[in-house]
């Protein structure tokens, strides 16, 4: 019996996870369930799956938690605020940590999971991004395992030859990452500056949360995924290729050097790759429609269009410049993307301002958590007055 946090629960990741391991009663137990303000999501699923604790984040909805944990009778105890996060990623009685917090927001737990030497899954792409080796090192100093819950990610792990690492070789000459192109793959791109967050949030093949559906429109969640890949898999950003293909089955390739391309194929749908972490290096059923190629039909392939899609160019330079730029990329978008949101920003103003921020970027090599949030604090600053200076039309 293996024990889960999975951090995040009430996120689309976080609902996917939970189908799964509601599938295997005999073979995980959920010790604990966090959500950030979605109080009443965190109170069905408690009723649902009887964690030992929930964390709310948000300390003014606690209350509102203890009162239906009380009511509901659940053997549940109650945490709130973000430390929470940290106590829970690190419990004894957690094997598996599912690391499904969207955002910088999600980093601070993930080291914990990895200090404790915890099975990391890993959704939570931007706690890798902006902390670089940080994670990766700390995760091996402490005997932790990261398992890429991405589905490309997840794809090219289960591809690669067993050391898993490219500079272990391997025959390894090429890692093809998959995009789906998102929703604006054929939108003509003087329409793109008129697009609203509705658009951009209904995704063709994915249902996700809405920050990763913003990214996968402007192509920076794949920028994100280069980051990620060079950073998982010890490569160059220069054997990172990203191949456009919108039916989203083929979720990734590896190539080799006598000319073999390994892929991983399946229907879109997130409960594959989280059920492979999970049960890793043993496979589990997933609930998941089995893949019927024929009825797929076609399977097409494309280079992305670098001048629509100016974030995928971003996040290849960051991760070229390397030290803390990535970091700089990361929090820019978040940033962005929130104004976005909010109709604060329009959605082709995303790359500007993230092209603004990183060309005024210090990005010192930064080897504590301390000194990354300070990079981070500092774009995120940066970015704020670039969309300020932006809304009052002065530009630049
Ligand atoms: P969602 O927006 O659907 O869910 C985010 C989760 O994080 C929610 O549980 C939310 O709580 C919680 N959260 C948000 N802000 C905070 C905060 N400040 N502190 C603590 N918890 C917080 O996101 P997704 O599930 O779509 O994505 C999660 C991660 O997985 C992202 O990093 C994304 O890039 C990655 N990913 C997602 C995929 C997908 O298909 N969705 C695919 C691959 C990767 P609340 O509900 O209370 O707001």
């Amino acid at each position: 019996m293996k024990g889960v946090a999975v951090l995040g629960s009430t996120g689309s990741i976080g609902v996917s996870t939970l189908d799964v391991l509601a599938r295997h009663p005999d073979r995980y137990r959920v010790v604990a369930l966090t959500a950030h303000r979605n109080v009443g999501r965190l109170i069905e699923q408690c009723r649902q799956h009887r964690p030992a604790y929930a964390v709310i984040v948000d300390k003014d909805e606690a209350a509102h938690l203890r009162q239906a944990v009380d009511d509901l009778r659940l053997p549940t105890r109650v945490l709130s605020g973000k430390e929470a996060l940290d106590t829970i990623a690190s419990l004894e009685e957690v094997d598996h940590v599912m690391a499904a917090i969207v955002g910088a927001a999600g980093l601070q737990a993930t080291l914990s999971a990895a200090r404790a030497g915890k099975r990391i899954l890993l959704a939570n792409k931007e706690a890798l991004v902006m902390s670089g080796r940080l994670l990766i090192d700390t995760a091996r100093e402490h005997g932790a395992e990261l398992l890429p819950i991405d589905s490309e990610h997840n794809a090219i792990f289960q591809c690669l030859p067993p050391k898993r690492h490219v500079s272990d070789d391997g025959g390894v000459t090429r890692i093809l990452l998959t995009a789906s192109g998102g929703p604006f793959l054929r939108t003509p791109a003087s329409e793109l500056a008129d697009v609203t967050p509705e658009q951009a949030c209904n995704h063709p093949n994915w249902d996700m949360g809405r920050k990763i559906s913003v990214d996968s429109a402007t192509m920076m969640n794949k920028g994100l995924e280069v980051i990620e890949a060079c950073l998982l898999f010890d490569t160059d950003p220069d054997k990172v290729q990203v191949v456009v293909h919108p039916q989203s089955i083929v979720h990734s390739l590896v190539q080799y050097v006598d000319g073999s391309v390994l892929a991983q194929l399946g229907n879109p749908d997130m409960r594959t790759p989280i059920a492979h972490a999970l049960a890793w290096p043993g496979r589990i059923d997933a609930g998941v429609t089995p893949l019927d190629l024929p009825a797929v039909g076609r399977l097409e392939f494309e280079a992305p269009d670098q001048a629509r899609f100016p974030c995928l160019r971003l996040a290849f330079e960051a991760i070229r410049h390397g030290a803390t730029m990535p970091a700089v990329l990361n929090a820019a978008n978040e940033v962005a993307v929130e104004a976005f949101l909010d109709r604060r920003l329009g959605f082709d103003g995303i790359p500007m301002v993230i092209e603004q921020v990183m060309s005024k970027a210090e990005t010192p090599a930064a080897a504590s958590l301390d000194e990354i949030l300070a990079v981070d604090r500092q774009a995120r600053e940066q970015a704020l007055q670039v969309i300020g200076r932006m809304q009052k039309g002065t530009g630049t």
